[in-house]
């Protein structure tokens, strides 16, 4: 099978990149593994100080709604955190003291939704609040099995009794300003957490949840059916083994699923991620790249790879995959003439493009420029 381009990664920075080539008229093929960090997105993406406008409208065009205000979002845990590029549901606010009275309303049965943690919280910022259990039979058939009680069962069956929901906080709501609900609105039905604010008299606020996350996997599915609606193949749960190079110019690569079957393309790009995805191993002696064995930054003594400082950036997040300045991948040395790389595999190897969401977006525009120039 032949195609202009593949794409070795489905995550933020393989999908930006197969939805820009496709719009631009290459025939591209993504393959990935399945899971990837959108799974655990918080909803806003760091390092995207200003959206650039060719993300905005990407983003737009597969119906994902940003935001851009700088401030504050309550965490999961009940802290605080500096977002400023967000998705539209996530409630950003000037400062952390954004309520004069708060109800948290949690699921019987839902141990992902820290209450407590976001009790204390509120409690420190000098905001009261009380915790709410809804029981919803309409959740006795998950709730029977305690490994289905996750959020994306959950955001399954709110898309459907939201409005049984907004009821019962109704004639629970006291002289309470704002409502803090788990972010498992709006999976499949985008309009679901607009109706619920609509629906109830005070702010409404929805807040992190234990992953998968909802609104992280909402995103990827609307940027994999966008690539898919323009055209674009997607491999899904296939993995990239190990490629055909001859010349510094990659020809094929073999895949787990279709071994037999070489997967050409007159460009590829490499997006798979780092530690987390597998994009990056290590064994004890040295820290690797396991498809194309590209050259990787690291430092020899292993004892330096991590801070004993668990809170501390620890160094081995900025260990990456080399390239040279227009992202080709380099290999003994030597830039590989058709394979660029781009996102978190690359660590802190390009710090012009930013780090985390930034990284993926920028380094997979560069990458889309490079090819189609
Ligand atoms: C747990 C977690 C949470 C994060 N949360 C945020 C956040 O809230 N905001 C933010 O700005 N940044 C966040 N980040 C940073 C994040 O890395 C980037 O935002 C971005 O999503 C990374 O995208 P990526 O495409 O480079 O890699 P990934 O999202 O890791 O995607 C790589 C993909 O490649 C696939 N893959 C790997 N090897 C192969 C192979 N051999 N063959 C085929 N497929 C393969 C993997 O399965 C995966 O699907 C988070 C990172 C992690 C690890």
């Amino acid at each position: 099978m032949k195609f202009d381009t593949i794409i070795i990664g489905g995550g933020l920075a393989g999908l930006v990149s197969g939805i820009s080539l496709q719009k631009a008229g290459q025939d591209v093929a993504i393959i990935s593994t399945g899971q990837n960090a959108l799974h655990f997105f918080s909803g806003s993406f760091e390092s995207v100080e200003e959206p650039p406008q060719r993300m905005a409208d990407l983003f737009s065009e597969a119906g994902i709604r940003l935001q851009y205000r700088p401030g504050v979002r309550l965490m999961p845990l009940g802290t605080f955190r500096p977002a400023t590029l967000s998705l539209d549901d996530i409630n950003l606010f000037p400062t952390p003291r954004f309520a004069k009275k708060a109800m948290i309303v949690n699921f019987t049965g839902y141990h992902d939704f820290f209450t407590d943690f976001l009790a204390e919280g509120l409690e420190k910022q000098g905001i009261p609040c009380r915790v709410q259990l809804l029981q919803l039979p309409e959740l006795d058939v998950i709730r029977q099995s305690p490994s289905e009680m996750r959020s994306v069962q959950i955001a399954r069956t709110m898309d459907r009794i939201w409005e049984k929901v907004v009821q019962e906080i109704r004639v629970r709501l006291d002289d309470e300003d704002t409502v803090i609900l788990p972010q498992v609105f709006g999976l499949q039905d985008l309009s679901v957490p607009g109706r619920i604010r609509q629906g109830i008299p005070a702010q409404i606020v929805f807040v992190g949840t234990l992953p998968p996350s909802v609104p992280g996997i909402r995103t990827q599915m609307l940027l994999k059916r966008r690539y898919e609606i323009l055209g674009g193949t997607y491999l899904m749960g296939d993995e990239a083994l190990k490629a055909h190079i001859h010349d510094g110019v990659v020809h094929s690569i073999v895949t787990r699923n279709l071994d037999s079957h070489y997967l050409e393309a007159d460009n590829f790009i490499l997006a798979t991620g780092g530690f987390f995805s597998k994009g990056l191993k290590s064994n004890p002696f040295r820290i690797y790249e396991p498809v194309f064995g590209l050259d990787v930054t690291f430092a020899e003594d292993r004892n330096t790879w991590y801070s004993p400082d668990f809170s501390a950036d620890q160094p081995y997040m900025d260990y990456g995959v080399k390239t040279d300045a227009s992202l080709h991948a380099l290999q003994d040395g030597k830039p590989l003439k058709n394979l660029y790389v781009i996102g978190s595999i690359l660590g802190g190897t390009h710090p012009e493009f930013g780090t985390a969401a930034g990284l993926a977006v920028r380094s997979a525009f560069a990458a889309v420029d490079q090819i189609l120039s």
